[in-house]
């Protein structure tokens, strides 16, 4: 079985989301499965040539785009996952600050940059005599191939088939047709069934009417783009495409996210002693934001980015009533809308002792939070899947979060007769809903510790490894 990932983003190279992680772990797995794969992605002017040892392999490769002729070099590396990944450098699009947007803001020709990506990922593909079986995409960026393969522009790809999986259907790649000639999308195929959306280019759109199979990163998700609100818009297209849509829960790298082997953190521990393992990072990270070191004290964290789908605007009305009704401790790490930034920024001075802020990204700082609170905090709006339950649930650290999404497949509601479950979950999109979430959840650390220590084993034993999300990967690939 050959696959070609053609992808924006990878993991370490370039990174703005969850997709980065995907698209490095999963063809790590299916390598260990036997699958031959190959992944191409941009050569953005920010990746590390010389940290990555990445050679030029191909100089002056070239496609045609509309009546365009594109020239560009391909480099290459298997550093650090042993997966063969090659780089498109071509100045005009990927030497730029960022990915889609900078200070100036997007990017008007994303439409332009990525369809030549798939076109010159596809091309790489036929100059090393790489014929795949399945080209799987990833979201808006290069869900166009799914329509280059489906049209077999190039006898190539004739048994070629497309996967495109939906990290995030919010974002949906939309601009101006101006692009359509150099993308080479037909006239006749820019219908309001295909590409077309209110008289601009909707790149996902198209991508969901061509592609073979759709997945997308957990089964939860899978039905909530069924409709109107989970879609932002496409639920009557996916609708069409139900049948071939599927929810496959993302794993966890654990080389990375593993309290027996994590470097960041200054006590490493297992499930079978994690009680003196947590109690040595929580002294840590306490002293780290200048709380009140004690283990008797709760500390909830919240780790991401400060934009709306977090749900963030639910916590900050309730965040100082929580600090100044319950006995616990807050931390909260992440960027992002200004405001946000401002008011969880300033967090420290109102509860001095209590509660803790860092303003930015911090990787260290992440491993640390995970390793050393007793709850995390995810009110998200939506989630398709989301990382950071499934690590504190890996660390020992209980969820508290929205049951949508990923959340919902992997957080297990407590209950309180008997200790199972592994987290706390609330419907509503509300403040109060939340207040009175994390109010369960302090009570039951103080009145029912005997449930708290039975959950924490219950999340300690999950498993969230690749392996398992890419075997059912493969049984789709086959399919
Ligand atoms: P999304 O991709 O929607 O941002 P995910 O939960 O899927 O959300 O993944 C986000 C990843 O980025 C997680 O690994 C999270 O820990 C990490 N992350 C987000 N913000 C920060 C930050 N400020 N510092 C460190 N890590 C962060």
């Amino acid at each position: 079985m050959n696959v070609l990932f053609i992808a924006s983003e990878m993991e370490p190279y370039a990174k703005s989301g969850g997709l980065a992680d995907v698209v490095a772990a999963l063809p790590k797995a299916l390598k260990s499965l036997g699958v031959k794969v190959k992944v191409v992605i941009p050569l953005y002017s920010s990746i590390k040539y010389d940290r990555y040892s990445l050679k030029k392999i191909m100089p002056g490769a070239c496609v045609h785009m509309g009546i365009c002729e594109e020239w560009y070099d391909v480099h290459h590396t298997n550093v650090p996952h042993g997966v063969d990944v090659y780089f498109v450098e071509f100045q005009k699009y990927f030497n730029r600050p960022g990915y889609y947007h900078d200070s100036g803001g997007e990017y008007k020709d994303s439409a332009f940059r990525f369809s030549f990506l798939s076109r010159a990922a596809m091309q790489i593909a036929k100059d090393l005599k790489f014929k795949p079986d399945i080209v799987h995409l990833h979201d808006w960026q290069t869900a166009i191939a799914a329509y280059y393969i489906k049209k077999r522009y190039d006898p190539f790809f004739s048994g070629t088939k497309s996967f495109l999986t939906l990290h995030n259907v919010g974002y949906q790649g939309v601009y101006d047709r101006i692009a359509l000639r150099y993308a080479m999308i037909d006239e006749w195929d820019f219908t309001p069934d295909t590409f077309e959306a209110f008289g601009h280019i909707n790149l996902l759109k198209g991508g969901i009417s061509f592609a073979d199979k759709i997945t997308t990163v957990s089964p939860t998700y899978a039905e909530e783009i069924l409709g109107h609100v989970g879609a932002n818009g496409l639920h009557v297209y996916i609708n069409r495409r139900r049948n071939d849509l599927h929810g496959i829960l993302n794993g966890v790298d654990t080389s990375i996210w593993n309290p027996e082997t994590d470097d960041y953190i200054p006590a490493r521990f297992n499930a079978k002693g994690y009680k003196k393992g947590k109690k040595l990072n929580k002294a840590a990270l306490q002293k780290n934001f200048n709380l009140t070191v004690t283990p008797d004290v709760p500390i909830f964290a919240f780790i991401g980015r400060f934009a709306e789908q977090k749900g963030l605007h639910l916590l900050q009305p309730i965040i100082r009533p929580i600090l100044n009704d319950m006995i616990c401790q807050f931390i909260v790490l992440g960027s992002g809308d200004p405001s946000l930034e401002r008011f969880f920024g300033e967090l420290p001075a109102f509860s001095p002792g209590n509660a803790g802020s860092y303003i930015g990204y911090n990787e260290n700082l992440a491993h640390l939070i995970e390793a050393g609170s007793d709850f995390f905090v995810m009110p998200s709006i939506y989630e398709p899947c989301g990382l950071n339950q499934m690590y504190s649930h890996i660390y020992g650290t209980l969820p508290v979060v929205r049951s949508i999404g990923g959340l919902n497949d992997t957080v297990e509601q407590y209950n309180e007769k008997n200790g199972d479950g592994n987290g706390f979950k609330f419907n509503d999109i509300s403040s109060s809903a939340l207040y009175y979430t994390i109010g369960w959840a302090v009570s039951t650390y103080y009145d029912r510790k005997t449930h708290i220590r039975k959950m924490i084993k219950n999340a300690m034993a999950r498993d969230y490894s690749w392996e398992k999300s890419a075997e059912k990967y493969l049984s789709l690939y086959k399919m």
